[in-house]
């Protein structure tokens, strides 16, 4: 078995076993560009090391193992004549993890990894550079001290300050060779006390040990969370490690460092976008030690270079067809790519440079819809700050990632998580961040930071996440102990309430109005191309006018549930309702429903003319009836006096009624085959609804449907029972002049099972998946928001089923629904709705399964729309290749860098 594969041997089609970085590295390297000489050391390994760790405690490579590496280091010392740990000319190799997810900043690199007291005098005698030399030497301590030996990095930075602060300089840059050379004695020094070992100066060793704690790093907290949080299967493949020999970025005023993007990743305007710092190394631009210089001034520092880089970002944007996030390095004048990756975007950068991609010719519109993460699409239909509105801005930082937050300020990721939990919206307030505060900025609706640019971590992670971000902003002065920031002589305190605007960095006190996006321009464009594309249609769940014209906006083509009881909360509407819950007799309860008709038909008309030409599916009345009566005491003696009947005769009425989760009692259809009166009304309320509207020439598309049947004898006495209303109509005004359908939700298990008896009685199916996964799992909703988190990060789930359709459950009845009823009716149409019709997943899941629609919040109408598009072409792809994904062959572009 080969363990590792040199950079030439691999390509970026490798990346499940080379990682996504080790793959890139040796694409770019096959591509002719100039990537420094390395080997990749599979995920295989790191897979193996860590299933000997949890099986007997420590870790264990394969067999050929050790040999492989030596083989490969050695062929690497050739191509470079260089030797590691040779006095005289000694290699020096960075040690790199990539798994095959990008998952930046969790896993540690190490850099310059060689180097001792003897190879540092080789370094010194080659270069002739002392200063450079010791540069690298105290980063190495230091880089290696954290990441292998766990010292934090404070101790070191400690040191640093001390030597600046004895030196009387402020820049690292400024401090001497005699100075480092002091700082790495330092730095060996407090690894002897913080990790209690001596420095190991073997560089074989410090290979050994490096190589370890990158396979460590795998299952470290912070590389579990984040998988955690982005749903990453628990069974996805470890980490790569990738050995590359070094170039210097440090070695003096004609090398430098710099992350760039190949287009603006926050608008994704078609231009270069990035940082560069000279005399720095690997990660000096991001971590806002010196603040770096904008991208086009490399073309007035070092034009030469500057084209170079021109050259490669363009070859690689035409190669990858998509926006890449590149690092590089500059050494002595001479370019050198360490990094390329598609960069992670804005979801209106998303847009837009879709669009683009495919107006150059570089994409067709189906690859190029592949490209939007549809999850992301969310940030374009959140809030914006009202143009209108003065704005009280107290400070401007970077405008790192766009949107606007609101909350109130807390310092630390511990507090965002604790203010959340307690219901609180937060904005989290830091000097910079690191992976640590992954969570707290997971919950935060914001992020604002003191250091940092835009290519910060904290800008890096929130443009990934689409939280607004606002970096940089050097005004502000954190004390996160005293849990207070200070801006010039204005003071705020933890819980106080700003805004950040992340598209112009600006920094607001107190609450500002927001108002909602539209769908517009390149967006437009996005969502017009999916509609050729998907399969499947996309409906809305309204309850009201109000909501079905917004779901028109998002493009919506029809109302999947429309929920009658909304109706019936109105504070107007609910004492009506409860007349008829007390009615002791027919007259009474028919008296009281005859009061509600009208409110209904009201409802009803509006959502018809919102939805002029598309279906509209209205759920009967689903909830049991206690969910109408007041719940404490106070209330039903209030009630009890305005409806002049006893306050014990009530109580007893509303106890009687009450019903627990997962409430599967006397509630949907099982309340209308013992009351029929109150469905009779409803289905009264549509039909004369409709008529209203065709009246006015609105084309109406009535769909009724009975909710949480499990037998087929209740939906066939509530289909005559909707038939037995419809005819009566008919016979006094004649034969209407629209189509109607009557059908019933699926939300049982039962319901699914029997789908082909069900189906003699229905025109429709919907499937209910909130009702259907708590009845499968067994969980009420309640429930499983108290430990779904905990079944999550114990990994007894991968996913939660409330937010994604669990497909072995819930998703494998559903199929069996699905063939059943088309086994029975083939051509009866079925949909879903709730949550689960607007996530990117469980849509994908819909469509493989066959459904016609799917339905969700209108805010998830686009998203969903695009979902479907990418299940299609997902699903037309698969097909085209016979189910095996077939890659095209790599066309070599020619190189484009020469020296
Ligand atoms: P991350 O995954 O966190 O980006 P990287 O492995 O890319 O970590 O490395 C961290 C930094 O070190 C980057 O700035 C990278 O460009 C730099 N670096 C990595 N390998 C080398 C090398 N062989 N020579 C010079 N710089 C390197
Ligand atoms: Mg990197
Ligand atoms: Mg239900």
């Amino acid at each position: 078995m080969q363990h590792m594969f040199s950079f030439e041997e691999g390509n970026k089609d490798m990346k499940d076993l080379l990682g996504g970085k080790g793959a890139n590295l040796a694409e770019m390297m096959n591509l002719g560009l100039p990537v420094p000489p390395g080997f990749t050391i599979t995920t295989d390994v790191c897979n193996f090391f860590s299933d000997a760790q949890t099986r007997t405690g420590h870790g264990d490579y394969p067999a050929g193992y050790t040999e492989q590496l030596e083989e490969k280091l050695q062929e690497l010392e050739r191509k470079m004549g260089k030797k590691l740990g040779d006095p005289e000319n000694p290699l020096l190799v960075s040690v790199r993890s990539g798994a095959a997810i990008s998952m930046p900043g969790m896993m540690d690199t190490i850099l310059n990894l060689g180097l001792n007291d003897a190879t540092v005098l080789g370094i010194v005698a080659r270069t002739g550079n002392e200063r450079f030399a010791y540069d690298a030497y105290r980063r190495f301590v230091n880089m290696f001290g954290d990441v292998v030996l766990g010292v934090a990095h404070e101790h070191f930075e400690e040191k640093m300050d001390l030597m600046k602060g004895a030196r009387g300089v402020s820049a690292d840059t400024e401090l001497d060779a005699e100075d480092l050379r002091e700082l790495v004695v330092m730095y060996k020094e407090v690894v002897r006390v913080h990790a209690g070992v001596e420095f190991p100066s073997d560089p074989r060793e410090q290979l050994r040990m490096a190589i370890e704690a990158v396979f460590g790093s795998w299952m470290s907290e912070r590389a579990v969370l984040y998988r955690r949080i982005n749903h990453v299967p628990s069974g996805v493949r470890g980490t790569a490690v990738n050995i590359q020999s070094m170039v210097f970025g440090n070695m003096g005023e004609t090398s430098g460092t710099g992350v760039a993007f190949t287009r603006n990743p926050s608008t994704g305007a078609a231009e270069f976008y990035g940082e560069f710092l000279m005399n720095a190394q690997g990660e000096d631009v991001v971590a806002g030690i010196r603040t770096p210089q904008s991208i086009e001034e490399l073309g007035n520092v070092m034009p030469d270079v500057y084209a170079q880089l021109l050259g490669a970002k363009d070859a690689l944007e035409r190669h990858y067809g998509d926006m890449q996030d590149i690092e590089f390095t500059i050494e002595n004048g001479r370019l050198f790519m360490l990094q390329t990756r598609n960069g992670k975007r804005t979801a209106h950068a998303a847009v837009k440079i879709a669009v683009d991609l495919v107006n150059e010719g570089l994409l067709t519109r189906e690859e190029a819809l592949m490209k939007i993460d549809a999850n992301a699409l969310n940030q374009l239909l959140h809030p914006r700050i009202d143009t209108g509105a003065r704005r009280d801005v107290v400070t401007r930082g970077l405008p790192a990632s766009p949107g606007a937050a609101c909350g109130r300020i807390v310092f630390s990721p511990q507090d965002a998580e604790e203010w959340v939990a307690r219901g609180e919206k937060v904005i989290l307030v830091r000097r910079e961040t690191t992976p640590e505060d992954l969570g707290g900025m997971h919950v935060a609706e914001g992020i604002l930071t003191a250091m940092g640019g835009m290519t910060s971590h904290a800008a890096v992670v929130c443009r990934g996440m689409g939280k607004c971000c606002v970096a940089g902003c050097a005004s502000i002065s954190v004390d996160k102990h005293l849990k207070v920031c200070a801006i010039g002589d204005l003071l705020l305190r933890e819980g106080d309430v700003i805004t950040l605007d992340g598209s112009t960095g600006e920094v607001m006190l107190g609450e500002m109005p927001m108002i909602k996006s539209e769908i517009s321009g390149d967006f437009f464009e996005v969502m017009r191309w999916t509609d050729d594309i998907r399969a499947m249609r996309v409906r809305a769940n309204a309850d009201t006018p109000h909501d079905a014209a917004i779901a028109r906006e998002f493009g919506a083509e029809g109302i999947g549930l429309c929920r009658t009881e909304h109706m019936f909360f109105d504070e107007a509407r609910i004492d009506t309702v409860r007349e008829m819950i007390l009615a002791r007799d027919l007259p009474t309860r028919v008296i009281a429903l005859g009061k509600l008709l009208p409110f209904q038909r009201e409802d009803f008309y509006g959502i018809f003319k919102a939805m002029n030409g598309y279906p509209v599916c209205i759920r009967l009345l689903d909830p049991p009836l206690h969910e109408f009566m007041p719940q404490t005491d106070g209330k039903i003696a209030e009630l009890a006096v305005r409806m002049r009947v006893p306050f014990e005769q009530l109580k007893l009425v509303t106890e009687s009624l009450h019903e627990v989760n997962p409430m599967l009692g006397h509630r949907g259809c099982r309340l209308a085959v013992t009351f029929p009166e109150m469905y009779e009304m409803q289905v009264q309320a549509i039909i004369e609804a409709a008529i209203l509207a065709r009246k006015e020439g609105i084309v109406v598309m009535p769909e009724i449907e009975m909710p949480l049947i499990s037998s087929t004898n209740e939906l066939k006495m509530l289909r005559e029972l909707a038939l037995r209303v419809i005819r009566k109509f008919e016979a006094q005004h004649g034969t209407l002049d629209f189509a109607y359908k009557i059908g019933s939700m699926i939300e049982l298990p039962r319901a699914c099972l029997t789908a082909d008896h069900l189906a003699e009685y229905a025109d429709f199916f919907s499937f209910g998946t909130n009702d259907l996964t708590q009845t499968t799992w067994g969980i009420s909703r309640d429930d499983v928001g108290k430990f779904m988190s905990e079944y999550l990060t114990q990994g007894v789930l991968e996913r939660d089923p409330s937010e994604t359709i669990d497909r072995r459950g819930v998703g494998e009845l559903m199929r069996m629904g699905v063939e059943k009823a088309r086994s029975a009716k083939p051509d009866i149409e079925i949909g879903i709705c709730g949550e689960h019709g607007g996530e990117p997943a469980s849509v994908e899941f819909c469509h493989s399964i066959g459904l016609n629609y799917v339905s969700c919040s209108p805010f998830r109408v686009p998203i969903a729309r695009l979902a479907a598009a990418q299940a299609a072409i997902k699903d037309r792809d698969s097909r085209v290749h016979g189910g095996v994904i077939v890659m095209p062959a790599t066309p070599r572009i020619p190189s484009v860098i020469s020296g």
